[in-house]
């Protein structure tokens, strides 16, 4: 049953090969037609395509003519013509699917042909690759093909961005051709590189701007087509963790504190008043006066006040509104929220906005630093995004399920351009973990004697650095020829990399193929990096050039082709040494959490059809074997009386280790579903509010918008104050207080005067009025400088609302698992939340916006130089997790700081740190 059912999967995407492989016929039969063709007469092919493009042909019409002009180019330029196989991989990769492509077959060189015909779009493809220094070493190992075919190319790196150049010079040789540009230029080009981080960070930070002129991705359709390289780790490994920008709220204790000591100062019902329905406070004129004074600025509603509105309403809140013991208890210099309903007390919930820092504040105890949350998305939705995804990884096959439901990706498998030869030898099992790497020792020393290379996988760098150690103080050198090829023998200076210094190890593992070599590394060491037996062909060729004195960019074909050769034979001779000896072989140290990882290791040796073999080594103190293998396992051994150096080599006890495998597998899938299924609801609201804040900056007309909102605002108070009561349980003076907070009313508008008035009049008077109110400070202040007033308000109450509720919902999110909803689903429990809070967040926005168009001001400082949130900031914001760094100019920053001796700003008149600088 599961032989025939295994039948059927294969067949199928056999089936789907089978379907392309006419094309593949149609390339092949173009070549002809293609070979006798200029340089510059390839080139003016894509014009021809750009055209046939416009005339209404599709990118399926011309991809047979488009891949034959890219594989002419390709053997020309690099000096590799494309195999059929890598022709079949294109083909599928511009369907949009995952290309099942193993290690070594070339994939950096099929992405050309869909990135090509893809590019011709003028809408941009982007590469995605694992490192920075993948999208770089792609970028100018490919750019000669794109440029000689009058595409642009560009890659984008953590703190720069760079366009291929072949003009351009520089003394780096790691940047050679590499022009550094703006990185919105690096968007404009036809065919972006660079990580998933760079491209997705680039996203948030775009939604983020408070200025057009700040985005850097395309402003239209900046999210065209993407092939994500190494698509398994990108897509799976990574995508457990969501690109988070947040920071740190700095120095925000001491703003608190002050606040917390002005806020008793001000009179009730005077200086503000409280709105116990709606739970809001409100400041009157006097009280914004007096706190003006106090602080010894001229407007707080000005917008480089910004950010102590915030405080202050927080700190309002805090005093007016929430009640010790009855809203929260303070227990061990903790503030612990109290369940209204239950009575329960939620320890580790916190108030979002700042108020649970103002209530700590008001009760002297230790405020916490506030981490917030700016933007984030998971790699799943923003990989969502593109219009076309494809991928292309060794190992994917065993992920294809989730690759389908997740990405809609279909996996196909390519076959390989020559039949792979490695002998993967079943598991070794020991007992302990100790046995277990003496095993290890022994084999290194034993491949290491017949000359050939090994690479050693480990779970992570202590064991790396472990094996090492033991590898030198254990090892003795039976290879009598080591000395000829290395000045010390590798046993006793192994490699050892850990996926940190990308660059450096990608040198040393592309030659880690040489020969009695041994390299350790963790498991994305060195990845993208290819093991060629026999050492690096296009590094001899470099040295040489070194060598002669030869410059690569200048010197004749005839030249470098001369060179290319002599390097050529030159390593045909060590490579045949190392082919003779058997090839590379791969040692694993343990079994990983997922086969996928387990194959990618395997999958360094082997390559275009090479000898080589691989063996695992297990034990039972192993993570994996602790937590998912069955009993029966360890008993087996124990029953069998093995001394502990004797491996078990069962096949039960390999499967029984795969089958643990494909448990733990099932079961981070489940985490990584999880993971989105929160995000998605996120997502809509995301959505809903970049398309709101694009609509802000792009310059749509905010005016009319403002003023739906100020009349809603207005209909909603009248509502609730003098709304369906009778005549004597109207609140005039309540609305007249709230309204008055909103904007200066006319000496006539009293309680009196409305007295007795049919609500529908009252509502039109208000109304009336606030249209007048608006006109008249429209007038006051100029047409446009209003609109930049509109725009200025819109963005940053929005703006700063948005955070406080994504940090809130990341909060709910967090502890929502911990809360316990009365054994509901924690997924419904958040929906329902979020969908809550959400209408909240709509109701804030209203509100704040009302309550701040009538008073806002332009000082000249008011409208800051637009800047990139984060050039910095977004750098740091390229680490992922928490505290990835506060984005500066974007969301606005804690308040100028009050030096010691300055005098207080809470205008006591004693010096600041006699005063409120006191506790900090
Ligand atoms: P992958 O990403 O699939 O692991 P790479 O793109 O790193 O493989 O390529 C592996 C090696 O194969 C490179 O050294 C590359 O130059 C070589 N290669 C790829 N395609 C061809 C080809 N068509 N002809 C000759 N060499 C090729
Ligand atoms: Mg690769």
């Amino acid at each position: 049953m599961l032989k025939w059912l295994k039948g059927v999967i294969s067949e199928s995407s056999e089936r789907k090969l089978a379907k392309v492989q006419p094309l593949v016929n149609e390339i092949n039969a173009l070549e002809d037609g293609v070979a006798p063709l200029s340089d510059a007469e390839l080139r003016a092919r894509t014009d021809q395509f750009r055209q046939r493009l416009a005339d209404g042909e599709t990118l399926d019409d011309i991809l047979p003519d488009a891949f034959a002009v890219v594989r002419e180019i390709a053997k020309r330029r690099l000096g590799e013509r494309h195999f059929d196989a890598q022709l079949l991989g294109g083909i599928v990769l511009h369907q949009g699917k995952s290309a099942e492509m193993k290690t070594g077959e070339g994939k950096t060189l099929v992405a050309t042909l869909p990135l090509y015909l893809n590019g011709l779009e003028g809408k941009s493809a982007h590469l995605v690759t694992v490192n920075d220094y993948l999208a770089k070493r792609d970028t100018t190992w490919m750019g000669p093909i794109y440029h000689n075919l009058g595409l642009s190319v560009a890659c984008l790196q953590h703190d720069a961005a760079y366009v291929y150049d072949p003009g351009f010079n520089t003394d780096n040789p790691s940047l050679r051709h590499l022009r550094p540009v703006p990185r919105r230029e690096a968007y404009l080009t036809d065919i972006t590189y660079g990580t998933n981080n760079e491209f997705g960070f680039d996203y948030l930070r775009d939604n983020m701007v408070v200025d057009l002129s700040q985005v850097v991705q395309r402003p239209e359709h900046p999210h065209h087509y993407a092939i994500v390289d190494e698509v398994d780790n990108i897509l799976i490994d990574e995508a457990r963790t969501p690109l988070i920008i947040s920071g740190p709220a700095e120095e925000t204790e001491e703003v608190y504190r002050m606040f917390a000591r002005l806020v008793p100062r001000l009179q009730p019902e005077v200086d503000y008043t409280i709105d116990h329905k709606t739970r809001s406070v409100s400041l009157s004129e006097e009280g914004v006066a007096k706190l003006e004074k106090w602080l010894n600025i001229k407007n707080i509603y000005d917008a480089q006040n910004y950010r102590l509105t915030r405080f202050l309403e927080a700190a309002l809140k805090a005093h007016a509104l929430y009640q010790r013991d009855h809203h929260y208890v303070v227990k061990d210099g903790e503030v612990v929220i109290v369940d209204e309903f239950t009575g329960r007390l939620m320890f580790g919930r916190r108030w979002s906005d700042g108020l649970h820092q103002a209530v700590e504040a008001k009760e002297g105890v230790r405020v916490q630093r506030e981490s917030v949350t700016y933007a984030t998305i998971t790699l799943q939705n923003y990989f969502r995004l593109y219009e076309k995804l494809a991928g292309m990884t060794g190992t994917a096959y065993t992920e294809r399920e989730e690759f389908h439901t997740i990405y809609g990706l279909d996996v196909i498998p390519i076959p390989t351009h020559r039949p792979m030869i490695r002998r993967d030898n079943s598991d070794f099992i020991y007992r302990t973990p100790e046995a277990k790497f003496r095993a290890v020792v022994s084999e290194i020393e034993e491949m290491h004697a017949i000359g050939r290379p090994v690479l050693v996988g480990t779970v992570s760098i202590e064991i790396s650095e472990h094996l090492a150690d033991l590898l030198k103080r254990r090892s003795k050198c039976r290879n009598p020829e080591c000395g000829q090829y290395h000045p010390v023998c590798p046993l006793k200076e192994p490699q050892v990399l850990n996926a940190k210094h990308h660059e450096r190890e990608a040198q040393i593992i592309a030659q880690a193929g040489r020969f009695g070599t041994v390299t350790i590394a963790t498991n994305m060491a060195g990845r993208g990096v290819d093991i060629n037996l026999g050492g690096n062909p296009g590094r001899l060729a470099e040295e040489l050039y070194r060598k002669k004195d030869i410059d690569p960019d200048t010197a004749p074909p005839e030249e470098l082709e001369r060179i290319r050769r002599e390097a050529r034979q030159i390593w045909q001779v060590a490579h045949d040494k190392v082919v003779e000896a058997g090839g590379l072989h791969i040692v694993g140290t343990e079994r990983h959490e997922a086969r996928r990882i387990d194959n990618q290791l395997r999958g360094r040796s082997g390559r275009q059809g090479d000898p080589g073999s691989s063996r695992f080594f297990v034990s039972f103190g192993d993570d994996v074997m602790r937590r998912f293998a069955p009993e029966w396992v360890g008993g087996m051994m124990g029953r069998l009386g093995m001394d502990e150096d004797m491996p078990l080599e069962s096949g039960m006890a390999s499967k029984a280790i795969e089958s643990a495998q494909t448990k733990v597998e099932g079961h981070n899938y489940d985490i990584r579903k999880h993971v989105v299924e929160y995000d998605d609801v996120m997502n809509t609201q995301r959505d809903l509010i970049y398309t709101e804040r694009n609509k802000i900056l792009e310059g749509t007309d905010l005016k009319a918008n403002i003023q739906e909102m100020i009349a809603e605002e207005i209909n909603d108070l009248v509502g609730t104050y003098v709304g369906d009561q009778r005549e004597e349980e109207r609140d005039l003076k309540g609305l007249l207080n709230e309204m008055k907070a909103i904007m200066p009313l006319p000496p006539h508008f009293t309680q009196a005067h409305f007295a007795g008035l049919p609500l529908e009049d009252v509502v039109e008077e208000f109304l009336t009025h606030a249209q007048k109110e608006y006109e008249a400070k429209e007038q006051k202040v100029g047409a446009e400088n209003m609109r930049t007033l509109e725009r200025l308000v819109m963005l940053g109450t929005i703006d700063r609302l948005w955070v406080g509720h994504l940090t809130a919902l990341d909060e709910m999110r967090q502890g929502i698992g911990l809360a316990g909803y009365g054994g509901q689903d924690p997924l419904v429990a958040f929906k329902r939340e979020a969908h809550d809070m959400w209408d909240q967040l709509m109701e804030h926005i209203q509100r704040n916006i009302t309550h701040r168009i009538y008073h806002v001001t332009l000082s000249p400082q008011a409208t800051p130089a637009p800047r990139r949130p984060a050039a910095v900031a977004a750098r740091a914001g390229g680490r992922r997790g928490p505290n990835a760094g506060q984005p500066e100019g974007g969301p606005p920053a804690a308040p100028r700081k009050v030096g010691r001796n300055d005098p207080c700003p809470c205008g006591s008149g004693l010096k600041y740190k006699k005063c409120c600088g006191r506790a900090a």
